[in-house]
């Protein structure tokens, strides 16, 4: 397993090893300023619970091989947009003009662009997730079988 980590901020991947299967903190941690730990950790329960039960009623194990990146890509697309709010409360406070200039470029966009402002939205709601969920835009990740 590699480990992506930035400040407090990391991700487990693959979520799996063997017959282990990682789930919410234990697997990633999130900036706790877009409140997105619990519902990653929510997210990560049901897909394996389903998986689980798809495995032991059925003997399909699909699910269970698929339990990582469908969960991993819902990370990924909550870490970046964390550290793209973390900039936005924080970067004017940085004490860095170059920084607080981009920070303010952000806030305007979001107050004058009704596009960037409902991109936000859906980020923030959660509503954009099911496109992170899209296979399309699967990653090659390693995954290991139950
Ligand atoms: C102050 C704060 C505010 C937060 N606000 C939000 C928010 O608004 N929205 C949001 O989505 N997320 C929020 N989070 C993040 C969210 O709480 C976590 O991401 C989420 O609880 C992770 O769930 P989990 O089940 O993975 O871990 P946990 O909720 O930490 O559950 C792990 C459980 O395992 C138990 N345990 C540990 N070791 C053992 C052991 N050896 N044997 C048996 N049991 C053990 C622990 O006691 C605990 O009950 C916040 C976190 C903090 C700290």
């Amino acid at each position: 397993m590699a480990r992506g980590i930035r400040g407090h901020d990391y991700v487990t991947e693959p979520m799996v090893f063997g017959r282990l299967f990682l789930a919410g903190d234990a697997a990633h941690l999130v900036a706790p300023i877009a409140a997105k730990g619990m519902n990653l950790a929510l997210h990560d329960a049901f897909l394996l619970g389903d998986a689980l039960v798809a495995r032991l009623t059925e003997g399909d194990g699909s699910r269970l091989a698929g339990y990582s990146p469908a969960c991993l890509r819902r990370v990924w697309d909550y870490q970046e947009f964390s550290q793209w709010l973390s900039e936005l409360y924080h970067g004017t406070a940085a004490g860095d003009p170059f920084r607080a200039g981009t920070t303010l470029a952000r806030l305007r966009r979001l107050f004058t662009s009704p596009t960037a402002a409902a991109a936000f939205a859906e980020q923030y709601l959660g509503t954009a997730a099911g496109r992170a969920d899209d296979p399309r835009w699967r990653l090659p990740h390693a995954v290991d079988g139950p």
